[in-house]
């Protein structure tokens, strides 16, 4: 990217900031020269845990982009180290590391924190829930990113949305999936609502971290395993460990990625730099979808090609799932009060959204093949 794009970015950044008028991106009213000064000559260092393996292809890339894209942008004055899974704190500790001021930053699946945070699974994924359009619809123009700023509020933590997969796949599978009944005993490794749809299914829940799925699925420690979709899949080499591939992704049309700042380190950047942090963010949101989008492609296109078995879930089972996931979404945001508040607010939302696609979306993938 060459630097006058990513000053272009950030001048864009700062333009939606301005228009979505976000109260914690007031311009300072009475900033003198010498303020200025003094803090445009201060420099900040600081470490961003991730979920992922290193440089992992889509979700790892795009948080090393998000930390290049910064340290550009603010020409070194904000650096961001970025660091995989394990090497600081696990996979799925990174927001309470980010929470207790451990780091500045983190990289993460707000899902993963859904036992503490039980509203964040509505900013991440839901099954048969909004696609990376409509959730980013509903984020940045819809109320969604207010929402989530309360939900994080009493733990310190300021989110961002970065980064979307779009349509995901249902999973690797080394047991046919056939009729309803053989959800049954499954073992399998799906997180967030969809799991929790799993189990009333009677299946079991297993969670894992990417670095751990594969020797889990190739020693039957469970019987299945979802994960993104065929780009990460492929990298992970799922199907040297699975029979069959099941689509579509009904658990996650889309989850969406989560950059996390500590509230006091947050508080501590300048305005110009803070609105570099929420350009660079806003870029890898878009950035990673595009990404998805071209890679996934190329890989089912591979896959399919060295003969793996993709199949498409029986319309009966997907019927089912749906009843199961509503109950489960409801039941789900019914238990906690944010989670409730949170909920009703984005059914509203994706109600209009999905009336609408009705006009667009579906109207136009229906008829032009
Ligand atoms: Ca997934």
């Amino acid at each position: 990217m060459k630097r006058r794009d990513i000053l272009a970015a950030a001048g864009a950044g700062l333009a939606a900031a301005t228009l979505v008028g976000c109260k914690d991106e007031q311009q300072p009213t009475a900033t003198g020269a010498g303020q200025d000064e003094a803090s445009k000559a201060q420099t900040f260092s600081w470490k961003m845990v991730t979920s992922w393996p290193k440089n992992f292809p889509g979700v790892g890339v795009g948080a090393e982009r998000f930390a290049r894209l910064v340290n550009e942008m603010s020409a070194g004055r904000l650096q961001v180290k970025v660091y995989a899974a394990g090497e600081l704190v696990p996979a799925l500790e990174v927001f309470d590391a980010v929470s207790r001021g451990t780091v500045e930053m983190g990289h993460g699946a707000p899902y993963y924190w859904k036992g503490k945070v039980p509203a964040a699974q509505f900013f991440c994924a839901l099954p048969f829930g909004p696609n990376a359009q409509e959730m980013n619809a509903w984020l940045h123009y819809g109320g969604g990113m207010q929402l989530w700023e309360e939900a994080y509020q009493p733990y310190n933590v300021v989110p961002f949305a970065c980064g979307a997969t779009g349509v995901q796949t249902a999973g690797w599978f080394n047991k046919e999936i056939n009729s309803v009944d053989d959800f049954r005993g499954l073992k399998m490794r799906t997180p967030g609502l969809g799991g929790e749809v799993l189990t009333k299914m009677g299946g079991t829940v297993v969670n894992l971290p990417a670095g751990e799925i594969f020797t889990a699925l190739q020693t039957g420690a469970i019987d299945a395993t979802e994960w993104i979709g065929p780009y990460n899949d492929l990298a992970l080499g799922l199907h040297k460990a699975a029979k069959y591939y099941y689509i579509p992704g009904w658990q996650e049309p889309n989850v969406t990625f989560e950059l996390i700042v500590h509230r006091k380190a947050w508080d501590s950047l300048p305005d110009d730099l803070k609105a570099i942090v929420r350009s660079a963010a806003r870029d890898v949101n878009g950035d990673m979808l595009d990404d998805y989008s071209a890679r996934n492609m190329e890989a089912m296109e591979k896959l399919r090609s060295e003969g793996v078995e993709v199949r498409r879930l029986p319309d009966e089972v997907l019927a089912r799932l749906r009843e199961v996931a509503a109950e489960v979404v409801e039941a789900s945001a019914a238990a906690d009060a944010m989670a409730s508040k949170v909920w009703e607010h984005q059914k509203a939302y994706l109600a209009r959204l999905r009336a609408y696609a009705e006009d667009s979306e579906k109207l136009i993938y229906n008829i032009r093949n």
